[in-house]
């Protein structure tokens, strides 16, 4: 199964599928990441704050997969934004994943309160420029703190990793990505569980007419949309489930009644609000 990549605006290109280890138990990531291995995935996404970087560099050791064949995001923690403690943060982050580069930084939230995430890119840029470091990019940025960035550096993020799903679409947001060559990643791309989606009946419908489960249904209007995606599941079963989206295609009926789902439908928390 071939997943297809996004090119980024550094030169780079992410596999546009991956996995996701958001409240993955730190005890259980090893055999969690290993299983998504055997599934076929080959991009992970964790972060500092997760507690499981670890146990997703120890599945990475153990599968024998090159490491150029892997993409692996991690996220600096709000209390590391700064210049030196963003250097003392990645280093930790890169000691704990067990590599010698990570192919994905991103500043996990803009933490307005503290006022420090344009300094932080700076210091991103340098981790760039050392190598250990592919791509930078930002998360839970919104129009503000994305036009204060670009006004105050000349590096444009590579990627805005957001709360996107059909019940929350952000469309102010990825607009200005769009316009900026900005990627989005969408967090949460099934709701978490926390939004009913899969029993709204534009997607119920679709998943029925493609003899497909609902939450197949919403990883393709996601890959159709041009973002990044990588849904989280602790069962193999659904790993699998969620990686095996490649033989079938939404019509432009259904991406459009599914995309007329948009309701500003958060289910965590404003980024403005999270410091
Ligand atoms: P998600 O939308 O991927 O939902 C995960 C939940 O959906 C699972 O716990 C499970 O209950 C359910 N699920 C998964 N597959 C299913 C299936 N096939 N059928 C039925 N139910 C299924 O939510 P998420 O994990 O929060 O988001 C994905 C990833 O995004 C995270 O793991 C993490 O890597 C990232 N993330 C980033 C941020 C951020 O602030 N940058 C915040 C949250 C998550």
């Amino acid at each position: 199964m071939t997943v297809p990549r996004i090119q980024l605006n550094d030169g780079h290109s992410i596999p546009q599928l991956g996995f996701g280890v958001f409240k993955v138990d730190p005890a259980e990531t090893e055999r969690i990441v290993s299983d998504a291995l055997e599934v076929g995935y080959r991009h992970l996404d964790t972060a500092r704050i997760y507690g499981n970087e670890e146990g997703v560099g120890r599945a990475v050791a153990a599968s024998g997969i090159p490491r150029e064949q892997l993409y692996v995001t991690t996220k600096l923690w709000n209390d590391d934004q700064g210049t030196q403690s963003v250097h003392d943060a990645f280093d930790a982050s890169l000691e704990r994943l067990g590599l010698d580069y990570v192919d994905l930084y991103l500043i996990h939230w803009p933490s307005p309160a503290r006022d420090r995430y344009v300094e932080t890119w700076h210091a991103f840029e340098e981790l760039r420029d050392s190598g250990r470091v592919r791509s930078i990019g930002v998360s839970n940025f919104l129009v503000p703190h994305l036009e204060r960035l670009l006004g105050e550096s000349d590096v444009v993020p590579a990627v805005d990793q957001i709360e996107l799903h059909p019940a929350h679409q952000q469309p102010a947001t990825t607009a200005f990505a769009e316009e900026h060559g900005i990627a989005i990643e969408a967090w949460g791309p099934l709701g978490q569980g926390k939004y009913p989606l899969f029993e709204l009946p534009e997607v119920a419908d679709a998943a029925a007419a493609h003899g497909r489960s609902p939450a197949q249904v919403v990883i393709r209007w996601h890959l159709q949309r041009g973002h990044i995606v990588f849904p989280k599941s602790s069962t193999r079963a659904r790993m699998a489930e969620n990686f095996d989206v490649f033989d079938f295609e939404l019509g432009e009926a259904e991406m459009q009644a599914i995309t007329a789902l948009e309701r500003e439908g958060r289910v965590s928390s404003h980024p403005d609000e999270v410091n």
